[in-house]
């Protein structure tokens, strides 16, 4: 009976099951979900006088870590097959967390040209102007770049295993071992690839990266981030970043995340299959003039994709755009009924933003990219009839209907 699942066990319980029962502390009180503490203080024993007030351990300052961050800690890790993780305010004070954490003054970090607009910040202005770090950034599907980037005080490199908002997909396999040979540690930012999707550790990757803001929670009404990975790389996070440094998620939010996190696996079903349908959709249709999808053929890393991911899918985030100038695209978004203009992604809506051609990091995006503008549609988990019907709609109404060859 060694195999039987436990609900107290994460290792004997599978996808569905772990996004139920994952990281769920029960106490005295014997309520069936981990109570919300919002408590900022708890009573220390008898002699508190040697108790470190940078400790990472739970019972002492929410913090430091209280009930619902370690909750939600112990059911991240067990998603992403990591030893240890540590829940943050948001993604990007993830991100911060990593990079102040595991990267010095003297060191030197190679970052994918195509990484998210925070990353892109922190590593062209922020980061080396304060601290005069040096950031290199490659495309990360030229092996050869990335290798020749790498400098003997290399200690970071920093990759999206589908990126924000190109949907270019990083060998994240490949990039680790890239990395290691170098004596570096891979970070993938994992926001766009949530287990049980994908898990970067499996394939090399020393820490992962996640806007719990986005699927994780799913349901667009709590920010929080994670970092994923082993208890080596995590703990001096906690120390550092967490306890420290105060970027410290709030345990309503931790709550909030626990509960969302309960139906992800099912509603990345809907979400993977959904954009398949809706990129093949758009990409048939003569008024749409391109359409970004690792899980179209004619994406340049549709087989590293397939290989990749494992047939699970390519993502729910389309990056396309229609046949015509920013005015057009404004219309087409606002001839939209059912989708809506707004930012975030991978809430249970689906939500779509029109980037122009300006700002730093559209120089390296692909060309229709630089010429057009884009749309980034992330595809949530409404009916998928529903919403190629609401993108028919606004194409018609933008564009007329399109000609029948046959009258
Ligand atoms: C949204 C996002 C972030 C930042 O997350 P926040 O929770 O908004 O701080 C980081 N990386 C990627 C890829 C994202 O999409």
């Amino acid at each position: 009976m060694t195999n039987r699942p436990d609900r107290h066990d994460p290792r004997t319980l599978s996808e569905l099951s772990l996004a139920v029962h994952g990281g769920n502390q029960l106490d005295s009180t014997k309520a069936l979900r981990t109570p919300l503490v919002m408590a900022n203080s708890y009573e220390l024993p008898a002699d508190p006088s040697d108790i470190s007030w940078s400790a990472t351990t739970g019972g002492l300052y929410t913090r430091n870590t209280g009930v619902n961050q370690s909750a939600l800690q112990d059911k991240l890790a067990a998603l992403d097959n990591g030893e240890d993780a540590v829940a943050l305010a948001s993604g990007v004070a993830a991100l911060h967390a990593v990079f102040f954490t595991h990267v010095r003054v003297g060191d030197h970090v190679v970052v994918s040209d195509v990484t998210y607009e925070a990353t892109w910040r922190l590593w062209t202005e922020l980061l080396p102007r304060r601290y005069g770090i040096e950031a290199t950034f490659v495309d990360i599907t030229d092996h050869a770049a990335v290798r020749a980037a790498m400098r003997p005080e290399t200690a970071l490199v920093c990759i999206e295993a589908i990126a924000n908002p190109t949907n270019k997909v990083a060998d994240v396999a490949a990039i680790a071992a890239i990395a290691h040979a170098a004596g570096a540690i891979l970070m993938v930012d994992s926001t766009y690839t949530p287990p049980p999707f994908y898990r970067p550790l499996d394939d090399g990757a020393d820490l992962v990266v996640h806007s719990l803001t986005k699927y994780i929670n799913g349901h667009g009404d709590a920010m929080g981030g994670a970092v994923i990975g082993s208890h080596a790389l995590i703990e001096p996070i906690k120390a550092d970043a967490m306890v420290d440094v105060g970027g410290v998620i709030s345990p309503f939010n931790a709550w909030q995340i626990q509960r969302g996190s309960v139906t992800l696996p099912l509603r990345l079903r809907q979400h993977l299959a959904s954009a398949q349908r809706i990129a093949e959709y758009l990409d048939q249709d003569p008024r749409v003039a391109f359409v970004a999808y690792p899980g179209l053929p004619s994406h340049p890393d549709h087989a590293l994709a397939t290989r990749q991911f494992g047939g699970r899918g390519f993502g729910a985030m389309i990056a396309f755009a229609v046949d015509g100038d920013p005015d057009i695209q404004n219309r087409f978004v606002a001839n939209l009924a059912l989708i809506t203009s707004g930012f975030s992604l991978g809430h249970d809506d689906s939500l779509i933003v029109h980037t122009g051609v300006e700002g730093g990091r559209v120089a390296s995006y692909p060309e229709q990219f630089r010429t057009l503008g884009h749309l980034r549609l992330s595809v949530g988990i409404e009916d998928t009839d529903d919403l190629i019907r609401d993108l028919a709609a606004a194409l018609d109404e933008t564009f007329g209907p399109i000609q029948s060859q046959t009258e």
